[in-house]
C-alpha cells in the first residue's frame, strides 16, 4: 500500500487530503514516453495520462465521501501508478460497507454518459475537426472510464466488485464468514490474473497482480481473525459507543508504556503491571479509540431505553 510519508500533498476538499505519491512521475515518464498514439502533439499524450488521474482522482472522492456520509472516517486518498488508494473506515455495518464501496463505481457509470455526450455528440456540430486533438482525447477519457468501471466491478477481491459481493454476503453470512468466501474466492481471480500476465508477457499487469494477491491475502488474515473475535465471550456491560459491540473478556489488550497483555475492561482502563491509566480504549471489533465512560455509557443507554 502506498503510504503518504513518500507522497506529495495536492490539496484539500472537504475534509478529504489527496496525495500523490513520488512513484507516479517515475512511472508517468515510462507511460507517456511508451504511448502510441493519434495525436499530433507529445504534450496530448501527458493531458490523456493526466486525465486518467483526474477519473481515478474523481472514483476515489466517490467512496471516500460515501464513506463520511455513513459515518465512517475518510481523510486520504494516494494517487499511486496502479491507481488510487482512498483510506476509508466505514462503521462496522453491511450496509455502510456497501455504500462506501458502491459509491467508487458508481461515480465511472455517471461520468460515461457524460463523457460520451461531449466527446461523440459535438461530432455532429463538426467541432470535432477544428479541435482533432481535443477530441480523440475526450473519446480517449470515455474508454479510459468505461475499461475502469469495467476493471474495478469484477468480482476479484480486494477490487471493489469484490468487497460489493463481500458486503452483499455479509447481510446473511455475517461479518467474519462472508470476508471469507469473498476472500477465497478472490484468490481465484488473482491466480487468473497471475497466468494472464504470464500468457501476455507483462511485467506491468504481473505488478498489479502481485499487488492483489498481497491484499486478498490481507484480507483473508482479517477474516480469519474476524471468525476467532466472533467465538470469544464478552462482557455484555461494556458496549462501543462507535459499533455498539460488547468487547471480548480477557487479556487483549497491550500495554503501550511496558508491553505487558491485560484485560482493561477488568482494570478500568488502567495497565496492572506499570498502572498506567489510558484516556482511551480500542474497539478490537471496529478499531474506534472511546473513553471507558462512553463504553459503559453505551450499554446503560442500550439496556434502559424506555427510562424517557
Ligand atoms: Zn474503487
Ligand atoms: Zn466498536
Ligand atoms: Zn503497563
Amino acid at each position: 500500500m502506498p503510504t503518504r510519508q513518500k507522497a506529495i500533498r495536492l490539496f484539500q476538499f472537504s475534509g478529504i487530503t489527496v496525495y500523490l505519491h513520488w512513484s507516479w512521475f517515475l512511472i508517468a515518464i515510462f507511460e507517456i514516453n511508451g504511448r502510441n498514439s493519434s495525436y499530433t502533439s507529445f504534450y496530448w499524450n501527458v493531458l490523456e495520462y493526466l486525465a486518467l488521474f483526474v477519473i481515478v482522482m474523481l472514483h476515489e472522492f466517490g467512496h471516500a465521501l460515501a464513506c463520511r456520509q455513513t459515518g465512517g472516517t475518510a481523510n486520504q486518498i494516494v494517487l499511486w501508478p496502479l491507481g488510487g488508494v482512498a483510506y476509508v473506515d466505514p462503521p462496522p455495518r453491511p450496509g455502510a460497507v456497501l455504500w462506501s464501496i458502491v459509491a467508487g463505481p458508481l461515480v465511472n457509470v455517471v461520468l460515461a454518459p457524460l463523457l460520451y455526450a461531449v466527446a461523440f455528440l459535438g461530432k455532429s456540430t463538426g467541432w470535432w475537426l477544428l479541435f482533432p486533438n481535443l477530441h480523440e482525447l475526450l473519446r480517449a477519457v470515455f474508454w479510459i472510464d468505461l475499461v475502469l468501471l469495467g476493471f474495478n466491478i469484477l468480482p476479484i477481491y480486494p477490487l471493489d466488485g469484490g468487497k460489493i459481493l463481500w458486503s452483499l454476503l455479509w447481510f446473511v453470512l455475517g461479518r467474519a464468514r462472508s470476508l471469507m468466501v469473498a476472500t477465497l474466492l478472490g484468490f481465484v481471480g488473482v491466480a487468473g490474473f497471475v497466468l494472464l500476465a504470464i500468457y501476455i508477457r507483462s511485467v506491468w499487469f504481473g505488478i498489479l497482480a502481485g499487488y492483489l494477491l498481497i491484499n486478498c491475502w490481507g484480507g483473508l488474515q482479517h477474516a480469519r481473525a474476524l471468525v476467532k473475535m466472533a467465538k470469544l465471550p464478552r462482557r455484555h456491560e461494556f458496549g462501543c459507543p462507535r459499533c455498539q459491540q460488547s468487547p471480548p473478556a480477557g487479556e487483549y489488550w497491550k500495554c503501550g508504556k511496558c508491553g505487558q497483555a491485560f484485560d482493561t475492561f477488568a482494570t478500568n482502563a488502567a495497565c496492572p503491571y506499570c498502572s498506567t491509566q489510558f484516556p482511551v480504549t480500542r474497539c478490537l471489533d471496529c478499531g474506534g479509540l472511546s473513553p471507558m465512560s462512553e463504553w459503559a455509557a453505551q450499554r446503560y443507554a442500550v439496556a434502559m431505553p424506555s427510562q424517557s
